[in-house]
């Protein structure tokens, strides 16, 4: 039985990652949320893990109150690195949403244990910090996004073959096939409607714009070690195939399954053995035929300021990250218009001077300093 801890508990991986770690018969350890306190109560109460930690200080307070004192409680950002450096845990699922996520995962990686990753940005904005650090603590970094754990998957060969081509799939979101035009208007309600995986805001904001497969080239380029240009993305409107590896003999491995984010986290924390799982089987004759597209790049332009943001390197990616962050709040406000949101990233991307070679000073820096410029 693992000890398991849970970050960013309240949300949509995070709750279920509870759901699968239940079902595995796991012990939770420590879980953490941000403002979310009916739900982290009641997954206090249900789980009974040892350490809880609320980072937002408001929601905190209101927390504590009706606390038992059998449950060590931590507050604060500082607080809930405090609960990761005390938490008695094998392996950490990391789904706190954004930049937030990065120092959390830092802190798991120093304790030399497992990181099971949900969170992307922190990979995107310190990839090579955390790699660093991760060898010479003896931390595994395994991603819980589908098409990483898909990668992972066709990738545990026998015999080490290098991968030709990697080839993540997009479902395309809510706008496939929609031009500039017709995007010029559309309201947050209707960006937040996509058609297969069921998420948070922010991710589902991503995906309508196509940020989030960008934000996964880079992902992928740092988790496996392949070049940017040995990257593609394709449109697979049903999301079954949930990514690809291509050998050199032109052979190409895929992993498929329904879209339940259950079952990369299960891979993730059981690793490298498999159970049953919870989830549905996948029947393919129900399903009929898989489409393929070729991503519009004109129209959604994230992917291209990502693969820009990787080729230039340094703190380019903590610019474009946090840039992205600001605008997909502000548009989830109704402050701007879809489209702005990658016309602002790009803005940023240009006005900034790109620090290379960044600490993990310098990253958590040029983050404050982007939203800051953003938000005045
Ligand atoms: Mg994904």
């Amino acid at each position: 039985m693992k000890k398991v801890m849970i970050l960013g508990s309240t949300g949509s991986v995070g709750t279920k990652a509870l759901d699968v770690a239940e079902h595995l018969g796991y012990e939770i350890t420590a879980i953490s949320a941000n403002t979310n306190i009916k739900l982290l109560e009641k997954q206090i109460e249900k789980s009974h893990p040892a350490l809880v930690a609320c980072t937002d200080d408001t929601a905190a307070r209101e927390l504590k109150f009706g606390l038992n004192n059998k449950t060590e409680f931590f507050t604060g950002a500082s607080g809930l690195q405090d609960m990761i450096r005390e938490a008695d845990f094998d392996i950490c699922i990391n789904a706190i949403v954004g930049m937030a996520g990065t120092v959390p995962s830092i802190e798991v990686i120093k304790r030399g244990k497992t990181l099971a990753l949900a969170n992307k940005e922190c990979i995107v904005t310190a990839g090579e910090i955390l790699f660093d650090l991760a060898e010479e603590t003896g931390s595994e970094i395994i991603s819980v996004d589908s098409e990483h754990s898909a990668i992972f998957q066709c990738l545990q060969d026998k015999i080490p073959n290098k991968p030709s081509r990697i080839i993540l799939t997009a479902s395309g979101g809510p706008f496939f096939g929609k031009t500039a035009k017709e995007l010029e208007n559309v309201t947050a309600k209707k960006a937040l409607r996509h058609p297969n995986w069921s998420m948070g805001a922010k991710i589902t904001i991503d995906s309508a714009t196509l940020m989030n497969k960008g934000l996964e080239i880079m992902e992928a380029v740092r988790l496996f070690g392949v070049p940017e240009g040995k990257t593609e993305v394709i449109i697979h409107r049903e999301s079954i195939i949930h990514s690809m590896v291509e050998f050199e003999d032109f052979s190409i491995l895929a992993q498929l399954s329904v879209p339940d984010m259950k079952i990369p986290i299960q891979y993730a924390l059981t690793y490298p053995k498999r159970y049953p799982s919870s989830s549905k089987k996948l029947d393919l004759t129900k399903i009929g035929k898989l489409s393929f597209f070729r991503p519009d790049e004109k129209t959604f332009k994230s992917m291209r300021l990502c693969r820009d943001a990787l080729k230039e390197g340094g703190t380019a990616p903590t610019i474009l990250n946090a840039a992205n962050e600001v605008a997909v709040e502000m548009f989830l406000k109704g402050k701007i218009g879809f489209l702005k949101i990658a016309d602002i990233v790009e803005e940023a991307l240009n006005k900034t001077v790109t620090l290379f070679n960044p600490t993990i000073e310098d990253i958590i820096q040029t983050d404050n300093d982007i939203r800051q410029k953003l938000l005045i």
